[in-house]
């Protein structure tokens, strides 16, 4: 739906105000291409270059752009047209996760485009689960080579600068995040004797790769109970039975051994089960954002034109598990405005909930009605 021209004009006389106060600055900005979005198009046009910070930050405060993206390339003439005339040196190894690809049981509730705190803390242990066990773990990177911030609006954006990556083809980074999305993966090199008779011995959860991520990924589903082993496609049945023999699972997965439970037909369960696995470790990645080597990506300190939230960049991996979006990210704390909202599920933004709301005109702190209105739930009353 596409917003209205009072609430666009609002919209973007904020965002002037506040890229005029706090500016915006880029890491070889000289190097980089930029693209702006309007409401309707997050990248509606691109190939532009500045030679300064102070030169971007001059253009961002005379259009004030919705959405600010830049490349994770650098290139010798980033404004060069087409691509290939852009004189390509590298690009960072970046990874883009959204809630909206996590399936989640609170999806089916409030629908795809709405976020609440249940998405933001599933893409959250999505992120932690990337850099922990492939990038930390399977890669051998160090905290110093990536940087972490939140999209702005669903999820997070993971950036690996490391000089061992910036030279890599597309056809590498497909390599990449094949490997992490566990692509041709077969369960028989994990468990040589799944289809067939006797006790059945798996990976054990101190294995490197994938091994590993397999056994400590079904140790904390078990110990997420039920609704958990549900999620891997389970019947509630096998699930119970599994959430009983929790503590003799979890031992056994620990040494190797997979066969402390009776279940009827048992490879065929194991497989499931380990196929569902390889799947959801993984599956709110976005690869074609991954492989692509020309990917333009919202730039870190710049607003979310679908929310009004700062894509803020988090102060190292370690800060993200206490990190709260909806408050860290908060900007346009001063006054508030009148609005209609016309249909919204609560929203926990700035410290407060806010809602439900339906047809009521409310009078709310500027950044929780603008965020309503970009999510296209309010408008100025
Ligand atoms: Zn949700």
């Amino acid at each position: 739906m596409a917003i209205g021209s009072r609430e666009a004009a609002l919209a973007s006389s904020l965002f002037r105000k506040f890229y005029s106060k706090y500016g915006i600055s880029a890491d070889d900005v000289e190097k980089r291409e930029f693209g702006f979005g309007n409401f309707e198009t997050k990248i509606a046009y691109r190939h532009m270059a500045f030679r300064s910070n102070e030169e971007l930050k001059k253009r961002v405060v005379s259009e004030a752009p919705p959405f600010i993206s830049f490349s994770t390339a650098r290139y010798n003439d980033p404004a060069g047209r087409p691509l290939e005339s852009k004189g390509w040196l590298g690009s960072e190894l970046i990874f883009d996760l959204d809630s909206t690809d996590l399936n989640l049981q609170c999806q089916k509730v409030h629908g795809k485009s709405w976020v609440c705190g249940e998405c933001l803390d599933a893409v959250k242990d999505e992120t932690a689960k990337l850099v922990e066990e492939f990038l930390f773990a399977d890669f051998g990177f160090s905290k110093d080579d990536i940087t972490l911030n939140f999209s702005g609006n669903r999820g997070y954006h993971v950036h690996v600068i490391a000089d061992a990556i910036m030279k890599l083809t597309s056809r590498e980074r497909k390599e990449i995040s094949d490997y992490i999305s566990g692509i041709g993966l077969d369960p028989v090199m994990f468990f040589p004797n799944v289809g067939g008779k006797g006790k059945m011995v798996g990976p054990k959860a101190t294995d490197a790769g994938w091994g590993g991520h397999i056994a400590r990924g079904f140790i904390s589903r078990l110990n997420g109970g039920a609704a958990a082993l549900k999620e891997l496609g389970i019947s509630s049945q096998s699930a119970k039975k599994l959430e009983e023999h929790k503590a003799e699972l979890v031992f056994g997965v620990s040494t190797g051994n997979w066969d402390k439970v009776d279940v009827p037909k048992k490879d065929e369960f194991w497989k499931s089960i380990i196929g569902s696995m390889t799947v959801s470790q993984s599956d709110s990645i976005d690869r074609n954002v991954t492989n692509d080597i020309h990917h333009l990506i919202r730039m870190a300190g710049t607003i979310h034109g679908d929310t009004g939230l700062v894509a803020r960049k988090l102060d190292g991996y370690s800060s993200l598990s206490g990190f709260d979006p909806m408050a860290k990210c908060v900007v346009f704390r001063s006054g508030s405005l009148d609005v209609v909202v016309e249909d919204s599920p609560a929203v926990d933004i700035g410290g407060s909930t806010f809602g439900p709301y339906r047809n009521s005109k409310q009078t709310l702190p500027t950044y929780a009605a603008l965020y309503l209105i970009l999510k296209r739930r309010a408008v100025l009353a």
